[in-house]
């Protein structure tokens, strides 16, 4: 940051004063950086806690969900001690977007990788010597070159940040070995403070970050993980593309989001299918080409209003603000999963939605797959446990967000935000229609040892002539036609309540049949008594329409962003979004680095008709009232 961008009463001083001239001058402080630079009014939950710590030179383990504000917490320090910071990140793709943020900001920040010519990395490795870098993003293996230690220890480090320090856990999902490296840091620069944040809370992965970091001396912030502004909702799985598409149209036509598909195929697939309802989507799994890859994140983070379907592997790191939804066409297989994925909505505090379908046929192939893994027993019995904790939220009568926040060891009240606590669902009993299905399943065992999948069960209860119930002669059974109360719908989801709390199993053979457990026999005794959640029937196959049943048209979907607007706010709120597609595309960056759409709520409600105004709008910091302070008052003029 320059000298200019601090206002004179605030003391501040800049960098390159710092570096150049040897006399000391006062250091900005934490808040003033946190109001001139960032153009926000106040901290956050406990940043201003961590940034004072780490300020003072303490090292720090930073436990923030998605969206909780981590790179404040590092970037502040950066800028307030002496020196550059050296932000380690295992983001290489997204790293020049990062520096690009940064610089919007007035924030002087380069970065070193693989993806640089030898020439760039000589230049910024210049600029970093000539005290002319704030921040400087790096990545891991960069740490395992002699030419890196040397450059590190001719600078002056103000702070070491290590970014997603989750993978440095060789049980996580996302290890990267290059992060054992980060040893080194401590071991050659033990004076340099340390910052490490994660959005992966477990107290297991807490614990290898720790250790494999020597953070033992850190001081450890642990936030609330809730994200209130994210309504979470999970429906049965019927019809599940006509489900999503009703999702878009009735409530985010024209908003960003994200929808998780398990396989590859299923994300071509949907991708095209959505494409064939006039919304923007786009494929992301690790089987495209690189360079497809890269050009479709970067079309998602650049543009605004597009749809990225995905496998796992798209998400880490985008750090998008106004992604408005995140839908889950596939169960994930954890709630550490579903929780990291799903937070990557609404970063910007604005409203967004979690949704996701979820039917028998995801029970099954989970269930299956852990069955059929190669793991040892212990591995698959954590596997195990986490599918059945993903299950336990999925059929909760109890508050989503409770249910999650437990599992994160954090007690809270009904959130109101999320469909059980939104549209309470009934219970109803079961136990008769689980013990018709259990002694089926007996039956079928003892009488001719066989056994089958949830299809044929279903059929031999309900009565269903089939050419495979006639082949087998199951209407031969005491239990045939025994089920008719029920439609197939119903039973569907009385299997799969059965098997998510593990009253039936799903057999390792790969056919998907079901076996009786332990857990069957006091239910098929009486001895206990079975309550289920009574599915409600999702939007979109509500009276058999197939298809979408909202107009589809743009207007709606704004309300997302824009919701709790006046009419004429939200006009001006559309022109400014165009405004800042149109600067952002001229500029070849992200439109949410012009602006977020949290600040583009706040300038439609105060419509400022002055810079001062104007700069007193959340994010809104000199550097971005000077590059587009006069464009933005001539919108709110001329809306
Ligand atoms: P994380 O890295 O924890 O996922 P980010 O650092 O990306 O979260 O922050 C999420 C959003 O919140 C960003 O748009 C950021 O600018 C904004 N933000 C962070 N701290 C504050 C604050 N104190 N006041 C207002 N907005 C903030
Ligand atoms: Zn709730």
């Amino acid at each position: 940051m320059r000298p200019t961008d601090i206002p004179p009463t605030s003391g501040g001083m800049s960098v390159r004063a710092r570096t150049m001239t040897p006399v000391p001058t006062p250091s900005p402080t934490a808040l003033d950086v946190l109001r001139s630079t960032f153009g926000y009014d106040s901290f956050r939950g406990e940043q201003e806690e961590i940034i004072g710590h780490v300020v003072g030179g303490g090292d720090a383990l930073v436990l923030m969900p998605t969206g909780g504000g981590k790179s404040l917490c590092y970037q502040i320090p950066a800028l307030v001690r002496p020196g550059v910071g050296v932000v380690i990140s295992p983001l290489i793709a997204l790293m020049h977007d990062q520096v690009t943020a940064m610089e919007a900001l007035g924030v002087r920040a380069g970065f070193l990788n693989s993806t640089q010519s030898s020439d760039q990395r000589r230049q910024t490795e210049h600029a970093a010597l000539a005290g002319e870098l704030d921040l400087l993003y790096l990545a891991p293996e960069r740490l395992g070159m002699a030419g890196t230690t040397t450059l590190l220890d001719r600078l002056e480090v103000s702070i070491f940040a290590i970014d997603e320090a989750h993978c440095v856990s060789q049980w996580g999902h996302d290890f990267r070995p290059d992060y054992l490296r980060l040893s080194v840091l401590q071991e050659r620069w033990p004076d340099v403070p340390r910052i490490a944040l994660t959005a992966t809370a477990t107290p297991a992965t807490r614990r290898e970050i720790v250790q494999r970091l020597g953070l033992t001396q850190a001081r450890e912030f642990v936030a609330s993980f809730d994200r209130p502004n994210i309504t979470y909702r999970i429906e049965p799985k019927q019809q599940p593309l006509a489900q999503l598409v009703s999702l878009i149209n009735a409530e985010h036509s024209g908003d960003a989001g994200i929808v998780y598909c398990l396989s590859r195929a299923s994300v071509e697939k949907t991708a095209e299918a959505l494409g064939g309802e006039g919304i923007t989507a786009l494929p992301y799994h690790a089987g495209l080409p690189a360079p497809v890859r890269a050009a479709n994140q970067s079309r998602f983070l650049r543009d605004d209003g597009i749809v990225m379907v995905a496998t796992i592997a798209f998400g880490m790191g985008i750090d998008k603000p106004d992604v408005r939804f995140v839908a889950h066409l596939d169960l994930p297989k954890s709630i550490e999963g579903y929780y990291q994925e799903t937070g990557r909505a609404g970063r910007d505090s604005l409203p967004a939605t979690a949704w996701m379908a979820y039917g028998l046929a995801d029970v099954v192939q989970l269930r299956q797959l852990i069955a059929r893994s190669e793991g040892d027993a212990a591995h698959k019995r954590l596997q195990g446990q986490h599918l059945d904790a993903m299950l336990g939220l999925c059929e909760t009568m109890h508050c989503r967000r409770q249910v999650v926040l437990e599992y994160f060891g954090q007690k809270s009240e009904p959130c109101g935000n999320c469909d059980t606590c939104l549209t309470p669902p009934e219970a109803w009993d079961g136990t008769v229609a689980a013990q018709k299905l259990l002694s089926t399943v007996v039956r079928l065992k003892r009488e001719r040892n066989q056994r089958f999948g949830a299809g044929q069960l279903i059929d031999i209860l309900r009565g269903n002539r089939t050419a495979k119930v006639d082949q087998w002669e199951h209407h031969q059974l005491s239990t045939f036609g025994i089920g008719t109360d029920l439609d197939d719908q119903q039973w569907r989801a009385v299997v799969r309540q059965l098997l998510s709390t593990s009253a039936l199993a799903v057999s390792g053979d790969g056919h998907g049949t079901l076996e009786i457990t332990e857990t069957s026999w006091p239910v098929l005794r009486g001895e206990r008594a079975v309550q289920l959640r009574q599915d409600a029937h999702p939007r979109a196959v509500r009276k058999g329409r197939k298809t979408a049943d909202a107009g589809g048209g743009g207007s709606r979907s704004r309300a997302a962003a824009a919701s709790g607007l006046e009419a004429n706010e939200k006009d001006l709120f559309e022109s400014l979004r165009s405004w800042r597609g149109e600067t952002a595309r001229a500029a070849g960056v992200p439109a949410y680095v012009v602006f977020s759409d949290a600040t583009l709520v706040g300038i439609s409600r105060a419509r400022p008709a002055t810079l001062g105004e104007l700069s007193a709008v959340s994010g809104v910091g000199a550097k971005k009232l000077e590059s587009y302070g006069d464009a933005v008052l001539t919108v709110v003029a001329g809306t």
